[in-house]
């Protein structure tokens, strides 16, 4: 039966294993709307390629450029972030939420307001919003999938079982492309070699959040959110092959764990096709190449960001989207060569001592506190 899929971010790294994905299944898939932030002859190409419904820019300076490259289709051309939310709420029996930062935070409440299912990737916008979101999903009956490889892994593991009977869920870390290097080198290290990750081919912003470990403590509470054993029974490990995703251990001592190549079309396939199954060209596992899995402890002292996020986490209320907004403010400093590696984490930690607002209530409130503390981190920055 051909099913009906919006995507949001849909020229990024996760947009574009999706439309991989809908590529080698296409007889089954009806596209609706496509987004970018500007990216607008790419947009066009896919609109068309895909005989989407509509195409959308998130920054509205890019539409006449949108607009140009559609004349003569039948694609509608949208623009600025309202226009955003009015395509997320246009029927779709999925809605991939791939924008990368809180600006997804609100197209993706806009679906879930509509009570659609939503395969998130867009993990900042859970991390800022939290319980505001997942009472929004349970207000309106709507359903969210993991796409993130941990929490697909998590959701996976957790079939047919109690969260209850749950001891620990360990959530696994590549531990990314600074996991060997001192405190020293870390200081020097430069936006390219953040941004060459050994396992995975990502976008720039969550490829940094690999190196500083930020990307794992937004997971933390992440999957906090998405599997509410409750905070105690959430840990990490760093597990450099990045084969096994993520595991889930009962409390009669079995461990489940999903393992897998570093594909992000994996799990994106696995909520594409939930709760059945999809081929994928992905190749398949070679344990007997791989050889050898490892573990460690994360080294909060050169990665403090697992421990700003748990902190973040177990204070609740605001702290978690100042921890989100400041981190997205640091990150695009550092990649604009402004700050040094290891004064990311350092702006974050300021941020949550000098702003503490009360728990924001609804989505205005999230990005409300999103924007003030993006301020608050941009003149910690200045100090730094
Ligand atoms: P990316 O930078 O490759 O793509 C981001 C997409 O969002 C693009 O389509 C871009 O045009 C759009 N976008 C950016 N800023 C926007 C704005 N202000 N308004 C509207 N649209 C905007 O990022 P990505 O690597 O695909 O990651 C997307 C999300 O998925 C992030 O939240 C990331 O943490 C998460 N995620 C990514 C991966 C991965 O392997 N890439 C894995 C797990 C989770
Ligand atoms: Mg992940």
């Amino acid at each position: 039966m051909t099913r009906s899929i919006s995507i949001f971010g849909a020229t990024g790294s996760i947009g574009d294993s999706t439309l991989d994905l809908i590529r080698g299944d296409r007889a089954n898939w009806n596209v609706v709307a496509l987004s970018a932030n500007c990216s607008a002859e790419k947009l066009a190409a896919l609109a068309k390629e895909f005989d989407a419904e509509i195409a959308v820019v998130g920054d509205e300076g890019c539409l006449p450029e949108l607009r140009a490259h559609l004349s003569g289709t039948a694609i509608e051309a949208a623009g600025g972030e309202q226009a955003l939310c009015d395509a997320a709420r246009r029927p779709a029996d999925l809605t991939v939420a791939a924008i990368v930062g809180c600006a997804g935070l609100a197209p993706t409440m806009a679906a879930i307001e509509q009570g659609r299912t939503v395969a998130l990737a867009n993990k900042e916008s859970l991390v800022s919003a939290g319980h505001v979101m997942t009472a929004k999903v349970a207000q309106y009956g709507a359903t969210l999938l993991p796409v993130d490889s941990e929490h697909n892994a998590i959701f996976q593991c957790l079939q047919g079982n109690d969260l209850e009977d749950v001891r620990w869920i360990t959530l696994t870390a590549s531990g990314g492309p600074l996991r060997t290097k001192t405190l020293a080198e870390l200081d020097a290290v430069t936006p390219a070699q953040a941004v060459a990750h050994p396992n995975w081919s990502m976008g720039a912003k969550i490829s940094v959040d690999s190196a500083t470990m930020f990307n794992k403590g937004l997971e933390f509470i992440e999957a906090f959110h998405l599997f509410p054993v409750g905070l105690d029974r959430l840990r990490i490990v760093v597990h450099p092959q990045s084969v096994i995703h993520s595991m889930v251990e009962y409390r009669d001592g079995s461990t489940l764990a999903q393992l897998g190549p570093s594909d992000m079309r994996v799990p994106i396939a696995s909520a594409l096709a939930w709760p059945r199954r999809m081929d994928t060209a992905c190749k398949p596992l070679d344990l007997p190449a791989i050889g050898e899995l490892t573990f460690f402890a994360p080294d909060e002292e050169r990665f403090p960001a697992t421990k700003l996020a748990r902190e973040a986490a177990h204070t609740g209320g605001a702290a978690p989207a100042v921890l989100n907004a400041a981190n997205e403010v640091a990150v695009a400093a550092f990649l604009a060569g402004q700050i040094r590696f290891t004064q990311i984490s350092a702006i974050v930690a300021r941020t949550l001592e000098h702003y503490a607002p009360t728990a924001p209530q609804s989505l205005d409130d999230v990005l409300a506190v999103d924007a003030e503390a993006r301020v608050h981190a941009g003149a910690m920055m200045e100090l730094a």
